[in-house]
């Protein structure tokens, strides 16, 4: 029997209005786990008029009451935190490791960290010409926030929007993807649990196309924070443009220009280039998936790279030494594997991989071997579409002039990256890129304390850190003319 899940709205655990139901999947082993209620428009139409309900007390709360109420929150996913970790790897296909050291634990730590900075907000005063008014900027909640997340980091992505939502007097509607629902399902027990009041935290399990839509067109709907594709990004502004003009914030696709230049520290940048594509078997916005080598280093950087990829050990995503895991589905599989056929018939040279990995208990999953092809063209749909998958591209330079210019030919700017000794070349290199996050002799290094998100087609406002709290608050500007009384501004007459 696998387990159930219903809606939670108003601290009630429902069932979808039309009473219907999915199953998400183990996807490295195509093992059934959990059976979810499946929501509709009716259904986030009884979520929002419950988030819209709870606004008017909580955004009136002090901040004191509602990070002690995180925090409570926080201490509960501590102790289940060993579950959470087998479900988010389980219902991802990512390997434990990942899970036990990077989702759950930045999850925890986006709690306390923006539980903490939300009593931390204050406004300004002005200074104005003149000595008959007191101007002063103060900053309120937005009042609903809706939240869609994809699958590739459930928790840490759902925390990085609802805890700076919440923690700031936002209430909150999170859908999860329907590909890997269940531990933001489990937020609901948490929150319950910690004491939030109905309706400040509600969660929906059901697909993009009905659940999330219904999100992006609602009128009472005050800021979507959307997570995903640059495809459904554009839907979102568009649902904005034709519903109530809800701020949007889009965190979206990337394709990561990674610079090693002849200087380089050869080994660490090479691990650091594998870390950058395989990580999360590649289905990371901001993996480094685009590699410009120094002409003087590139034989053996490429040589290092390839014998490092071909030992990446793949296998049973619950062993902790497992380093690659599977891709969420057969969709996904697909594409990647679609993408790598078509480079090479492009004219890209297969230097490892392009294959699906069979070896059980592989076979039962979507596992897709490190894959690496050398290309001449940075024209080429390898090099300018996001593939999702554990592949990298890479291609010889000449001088820094000229991987500035390649890796900036892109319709993405999320992260980009540079490894060298010189740090003139370092800073002239962040200086230079056209992206949100800048890696210098490391890299995909994001901490909930500084600002993540993208320029050009990869994004628009930012999340994490302080820029990305006061993404959900609203600036207030208050003007109180404490002159005398005969001298307003008036019309004579
Ligand atoms: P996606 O297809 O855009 O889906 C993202 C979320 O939107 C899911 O919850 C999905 O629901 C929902 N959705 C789909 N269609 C919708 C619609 N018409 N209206 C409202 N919601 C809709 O992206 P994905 O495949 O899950 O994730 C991969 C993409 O996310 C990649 O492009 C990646 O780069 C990007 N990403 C960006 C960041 C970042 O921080 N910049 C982080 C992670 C991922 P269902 O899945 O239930 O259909």
């Amino acid at each position: 029997m696998i387990k159930k899940y219903k809606l939670f709205i108003n601290n009630k655990w429902v069932d979808a209005e039309n009473g219907e139901s999915f199953i998400s999947n183990n996807p490295a082993n195509g093992k059934p786990l959990a059976e979810l209620a499946l929501a509709d428009k009716k259904d986030v139409d009884k979520a929002v008029a419950a988030a819209r309900s709870a606004s008017k007390d909580w955004s009136k709360t002090d901040g004191d009451y509602r990070a002690e109420l995180m925090m409570r929150a926080l201490g509960i996913m501590k102790k289940r935190h060993k579950e959470l970790t087998h479900w988010e790897a389980e219902d991802t296909g990512k390997p434990i490791s990942e899970t036990m050291d990077v989702d759950i634990p930045y999850a925890c730590r986006a709690m306390e960290y923006f539980s903490n900075l939300a009593r931390q907000i204050r406004g300004s005063v002005i200074p104005l010409p003149g000595d008959d008014a007191l101007c002063y900027e103060t900053w309120e909640p937005y009042g609903v926030v809706g939240s869609i997340i994809p699958w590739n980091f459930p928790l840490h992505i759902a925390t990085r929007t609802i805890c700076p939502a919440i923690s700031t007097g936002n209430t909150v509607i999170l859908k999860a993807s329907s590909q890997a629902p269940i531990s933001c399902t489990l937020l609901g027990e948490i929150f319950l649990e910690a004491g939030y009041p109905p309706g400040v935290l509600n969660i929906l399990s059901g697909s993009g196309s009905i659940t999330g839509e219904s999100m992006l067109v609602h009128p009472d709907i005050d800021l979507i924070s959307f997570t995903g594709s640059t495809k459904i990004g554009r839907r979102c502004l568009k649902a904005s443009a034709e519903s109530n003009l809800k701020k949007v914030l889009l965190e979206l696709g990337g394709k990561g220009p990674f610079i090693a230049e002849a200087d380089c520290r050869l080994d660490q940048a090479v691990n650091s280039l594998i870390v950058g594509f395989c990580f999360m078997q590649g289905e990371v916005c901001c993996a480094s998936t685009r590699a410009y080598i120094h002409s003087d280093i590139y034989d053996e950087f490429v040589d290092k790279l390839i014998r490092r990829c071909n030992g990446i050990k793949m296998g049973d995503i619950m062993d902790p030494s497992t380093q690659l895991g599977s891709l969420i589905d057969e969709n996904q599989l697909n594409t990647v594997d679609g993408y790598v056929s078509r480079a090479v018939s492009d004219g890209a040279n297969l230097l490892c991989g392009g294959e699906r990995y069979t070896i059980p208990p592989c076979d039962k999953g979507f596992f897709y071997k490190p894959t690496v092809l050398e290309i001449k063209d940075n024209s080429l749909e390898c090099v300018q579409e996001e593939i999702f998958g554990p592949v990298c591209t890479v291609m010889k330079y000449d001088c820094l002039e000229e991987a500035l210019m390649l890796a900036n030919d892109s319709v993405y700017g999320l992260g980009a990256t540079i490894w060298s000794e010189d740090s003139r070349n370092l800073y002239k290199a962040s200086k230079s890129f056209n992206a949100g996050i800048i890696w210098m002799n490391t890299n995909v290094m994001s901490k909930i304390e500084a600002s993540y998100g993208g320029n050009k087609m990869s994004g628009v406002g930012r999340e994490g850190g302080v820029v990305g709290i006061m993404e959900y608050l609203k600036c207030k500007n208050n003007v109180h003319y404490i002159g005398p009384e005969d001298n307003y501004y008036k019309f004579e007459n």
